[in-house]
Order: C-alpha cells, then structure tokens, then sequence
C-alpha cells in the first residue's frame, strides 16, 4: 500500500517537473521573442539630491509585459534569463533603450538626467562589451557622461586584469560606475579600493530598519565614513519614510532613492515629471 502510494507520488512528482519544465522552456522562449518584439519596457526611478529638493538622476529597470500573464517584474524573469543565458542580450536591449530615450529627451528640448544601468556579470565579461557601449554612444549620440553603470559586487569579485581594464574603459569614456545593493554580496575592500567605482548603492534591507535598527544605522554609518574617505558617493536605496529620510540627511548621504519620492515609471511620464520639476 505505502509502496503503491509512493509510486504514485513518485509519478505526479515527475508530471510535475515535466509541465514545470515545458512553462520555463516555453518562457525561455518567449522572453527571447519579448527582446526582440518589444514586448520588454524600461522603466525609470528619479534618484534624488541629498536634500531632497531635486532630481538627480534615475535608473533603469526592466520589465516584461507578457501577453497572457500581464506585467512582470524583474525578481519574475531575470532569474530565468540568467538561467538561460539571455541576461547579457537583455542588458544591452536596455542599455539601447535608454540610449535612444536620452536622444528622444534631447530632441524634445528635455535634459534628462544621467541614467544608471544595471549590469550582469554576463554584459560584463563579455569581450565586446566596450565596443558595443562606445556604438551605442555614437549611434545616438550619447555622452559617456550621461551614463551610470550598476554592478553587484559578485560580478566584481574576481581579481581579473580584463575587468580591470573594461572598467577603466568605460571610465574614460566619461561612463560613471557604481556598486549596486552594496553590503549584501561578496566582493572584497580591496576590488572596492582597485577599481574605478565612483558610487555606493547601498542595499534597501538596510535601510529598511533606519533609524529604530542600531545595527542598522552602524552599517550605514560606516559605509558613509568609508566612502567620505574614498572619495566616492552613496546612493541610499529604497528610501520610503520621513524618518529614514531625515536620519540619513543628518548623517550626509550624497543621494537618496525610493517609493518616497517616486516609483518606477514609463518613458512618457519621466518626462512629464521632468518638465514638472524644472
Ligand atoms: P536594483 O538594481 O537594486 O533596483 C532597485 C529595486 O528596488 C527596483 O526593483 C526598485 O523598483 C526597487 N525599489 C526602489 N525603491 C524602493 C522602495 O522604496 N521600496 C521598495 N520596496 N522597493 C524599491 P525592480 O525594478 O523590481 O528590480 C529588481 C532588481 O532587478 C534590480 O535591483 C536589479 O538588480 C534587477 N534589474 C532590473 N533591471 C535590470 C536590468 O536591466 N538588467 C539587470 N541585469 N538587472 C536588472
Ligand atoms: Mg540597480
Ligand atoms: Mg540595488
Ligand atoms: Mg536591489
């Protein structure tokens, strides 16, 4: 009897990786089809002046308007299109995007501000990688400057001459660069020391808790001390109250980001914002 139910068990287990095999493989391909149909938007967050007053900057994050299961949000998708290996095609699909949404800003009398990027370890091993940004900067004639690249501190981490010398690239092509959710990977002071990072992205979980978690606000505060001593800015990611808005201000943060001020948007309505604020 328990051996039969356990067949049993055994066989919907297997129906079950199967169909959960089919719906990846067919996400797989749909996702390749989204990048090439369109069907994959970039959104922009604003990134505010340390006081709050102003627009910044912003950043670019991607999502997925799938046909039958609506929008998507990153955490819904990039894991598949690691998986795949789709992740370096969809960052330079972006990257596009955005080239031709400050050109489109330009035309229409609008300065949109420098745009960060996020970068995969994938886009950023990938040999071609400087040659295909310094196209992109030309085709639609984009200043290196206008630009921001995020990374994570994993895709950093190895001790790699050829890393070193892209971003270094990249930096003479006016391109700021910055470590993204800094404080949750496994990167090293020293690739932090090395390399050409100009900004701090710190992570939203420890901001979260600013200023009742004293753990939290122990981190912070070092990371502000250390990049005041590094000589490189810090961006305070998911910025949502007035408390940790206020207690990060008294503490000196460059830049602030979050549901407080706004939420991700289309094209179309950053613009409306930025002709709003001017
Ligand atoms: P990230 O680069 O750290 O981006 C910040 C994420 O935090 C975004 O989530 C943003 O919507 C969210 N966020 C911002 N402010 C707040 C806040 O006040 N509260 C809360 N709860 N969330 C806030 P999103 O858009 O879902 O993106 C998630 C992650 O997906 C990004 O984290 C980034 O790692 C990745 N991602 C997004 N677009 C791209 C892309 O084009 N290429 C690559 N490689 N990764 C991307
Ligand atoms: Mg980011
Ligand atoms: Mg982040
Ligand atoms: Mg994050």
């Amino acid at each position: 009897q328990a051996k039969a139910y356990g067949r049993r068990q055994a066989q919907y287990f297997n129906q079950d990786v199967s169909a959960s095999a089919k719906a990846s493989f067919l996400m797989e391909h749909q996702l390749i089809e989204a990048i090439s149909n369109h069907d994959l938007s970039v959104f922009y967050q604003p990134i505010m002046s340390g006081d709050a007053q102003s627009i910044v900057g912003c950043e670019a994050l991607v999502r997925w308007q799938h046909h039958s299961l609506g929008f998507l949000s990153p955490g819904e998708f990039l894991p598949l299109a690691y998986e795949v290996g789709l992740i370096a095609e969809l960052d330079f699909w972006v990257l596009e995007q955005v080239c031709k949404d400050i050109k489109l800003s330009r035309d229409r009398g609008l300065a949109m501000p420098i745009v960060a990027v996020n970068l995969s370890a994938d886009a950023l091993v990938d040999p071609l990688l400087t040659d295909k940004v310094w196209d992109l900067l030309e085709q639609y004639q984009v200043q290196g400057s206008q630009l921001e690249l995020e990374m994570i501190e994993d895709a950093i981490k190895d001790d790699s001459s050829l890393l070193q010398q892209t971003l270094e690239q990249l930096v003479r092509m006016g391109i700021k660069l910055s470590i993204d959710d800094f404080g949750t990977g496994y990167s090293s002071l020293l690739r932090l020391k090395n390399l050409p990072f100009t900004t701090l992205k710190i992570d939203r979980s420890f901001i979260e808790d600013l200023p009742k978690s004293a753990d939290d606000c122990a981190i912070t505060l070092s990371i502000l001390g250390m990049a005041k001593g590094l000589g490189v800015s810090v961006v305070a990611e998911g910025v949502e109250n007035d408390e940790q808005e206020r207690w990060l201000q008294q503490q000196g943060c460059n830049y602030l980001q979050g549901f407080k001020y706004y939420k991700p948007m289309p094209r179309d309505d950053l613009f409306k914002v930025l002709i709003g604020v001017k």
